[in-house]
């Protein structure tokens, strides 16, 4: 795929694109709250149930609230709704965290379980064993919006945490591509 030529603010196209932005002009007390902490996205690629952080073990484990399986939310999630529209089949909003609500069983459930597992910006998506798929989801980043409606728009995923979670999207286009980001 070509490189994107043109970067423009996400703010004059937030109207058409799906996307977190409004969080970002009104973040929750909770995302405020998280702004301030550093946490590493280096372990989105290959999740293991028990990880160290600089506030403790317990922050990594499972949430009581997801159901049962192989995929699950932590206690690090900041509720930026990321996982919550990009696989509402797998996750669901518990306790301003998101949840597991059910575990994906269609292949095209897990890829989206797995899209959003490597956009979440706190990594906080996880699974009790490595995904052995993991690599075919990462190459399908960018993915397009719509095809039908929105030919050539592509949303970009792995999403940060300094932005809570917004979204930027890559817009092909025979004048110019354009990145949109946050
Ligand atoms: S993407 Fe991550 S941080 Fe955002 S709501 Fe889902 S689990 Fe929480």
């Amino acid at each position: 795929m070509a490189l994107p030529n043109k970067a423009i603010s996400l703010s004059s196209v937030s109207s058409v694109l799906p996307s977190s932005v409004d969080k970002l002009k009104n973040p929750s007390p909770r995302a405020q709250m998280n702004f301030g902490v550093s946490r590493n996205s280096s372990v989105k690629a290959v999740q293991s149930p028990a990880v160290e952080s600089d506030t403790g073990k317990w922050v990594r484990q499972r949430r009581p609230q997801n159901v049962n399986g192989d995929f699950f939310v932590d206690h690090t999630c900041i509720d930026c709704d990321t996982c919550r529209w990009m696989a509402p089949q797998v996750f669901t909003r518990v306790g301003e965290m998101s949840a597991v609500y059910k575990q994906p069983i269609s292949s095209e459930d897990r890829l989206k379980a797995l899209q959003a597992l490597l956009s979440c910006p706190t990594s906080s998506i996880r699974t009790e064993v490595p995904p052995p798929d993991i690599l075919e989801a990462q190459k399908t980043f960018p993915v397009p919006v719509d095809e039908k409606k929105l030919p050539g728009v592509y949303h970009c995923g792995y999403h940060s945490e300094k932005s809570y979670g917004a979204a930027s999207y890559l817009i092909i286009r025979p004048e110019g591509n354009i990145l949109i980001d946050r």
